[in-house]
């Protein structure tokens, strides 16, 4: 029995979703099955998988030594950059629900808009298509900017479930933050832990863990659950894993979170991953 009880938001669609998911990337072989099988067991209900992680026939294997009932679970993957063409995103869904030995994924994104190659909109007709037909229960969108949202909704009249943007302490992303809660899109944090060493080690952090008696990791994953973002932290440590996600037994108090978003610095990103440029295919 999971060690947790996670909540859960409820999306626009009106289906659930854990307010704290686990990251798979980069595991992969033997031990990235054991990985994820043992955060299964741990207690994340929500599981991040990608085309482009290689790692969606581990996470299926995962999921089915875990023994959890599918139901429980919230599979997502990601449909990559050079699939975004309509007929090749519905293969490549199918693709993905071979691998993964599933019948439907619970959430498919579009990993990256690719704004140069100019074909998002087209999968997105393509996720909504999957919906209907049943090879994916919610469709969303994952590095999408405003304007991204904009087209895809007024294109379809379904607006994404969620929206996975790079989002932690020193890339807080209010913005985006903001538009969201206009649309009505549940905002996902990918890299929770920001680059971890800088963020994990520094002072104001450490304060904060040490005043709480928890971890710097958790600290961190606190502050994207109270700000109402689903943080999806990965670890390969069964420990870890069993820690990121005991984060729902303190609270952090609004001086303390405004202490952590003062981090942000003005391009915070990782590895400068900014949508309306980087490209992933
Ligand atoms: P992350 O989860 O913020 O950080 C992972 C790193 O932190 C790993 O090196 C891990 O090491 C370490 N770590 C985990 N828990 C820790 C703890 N309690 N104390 C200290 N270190 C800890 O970053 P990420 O892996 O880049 O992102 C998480 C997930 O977001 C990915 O797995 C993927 O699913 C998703 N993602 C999505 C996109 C996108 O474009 N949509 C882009 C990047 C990532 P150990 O494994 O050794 O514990």
């Amino acid at each position: 029995m999971p060690e947790t009880t996670v909540p859960t938001h409820t999306l626009n669609d009106g289906t659930e979703l854990p307010a704290i998911g686990f990251g798979t990337y980069p595991l992969r072989g033997a031990e990235g099955v054991d990985a994820v099988e043992s955060a299964i067991r741990a207690g994340y209900r929500l599981i991040d998988t990608a085309v482009n992680y290689e790692n969606e026939a581990e996470v299926g294997e995962a999921i089915r030594r875990s023994g959890v009932d599918r139901d429980e679970l919230v599979v997502t993957s990601k449909l990559p950059g050079r699939h975004h063409g309509y007929d090749e995103a519905l293969a490549s869904i199918r693709g993905s629900l071979e691998r993964l030995g599933l019948e439907r994924l619970d959430l498919h994104l579009i990993h990256w808009p690719n704004p140069s190659v100019g074909r998002y909109r087209e999968a997105w007709r393509a996720l909504v298509t999957a919906r209907d037909e049943g090879l994916v229960r919610s469709p969303g969108v994952s590095n999408f900017t405003e304007q991204h949202l904009e087209e895809v909704v007024a294109d379809t009249g379904v607006t994404p479930v969620v929206n996975q943007v790079e989002l932690h302490p020193t890339f807080p992303q209010v913005d985006m933050r903001a538009v969201h809660a206009r649309m009505g899109v549940q905002t996902e944090s990918w890299s929770p832990l920001g680059g971890r060493d800088a963020l994990l080690g520094s002072d104001t952090v450490s304060r904060l863990a040490e005043r709480h008696g928890v971890t710097a990791a958790q600290v961190v994953l606190r502050w994207h659950v109270q700000l109402g973002s689903v943080p999806l932290p990965k670890s390969a440590t069964p420990e870890r894993q069993r820690s990121n996600l005991d984060v729902f037994g303190f609270a952090l108090d609004t001086d303390e979170m405004a202490a952590l978003t003062v981090l942000a610095q003005p391009d915070g990103r990782l590895f400068g991953g900014d949508p309306r440029t980087h490209e992933e295919m």
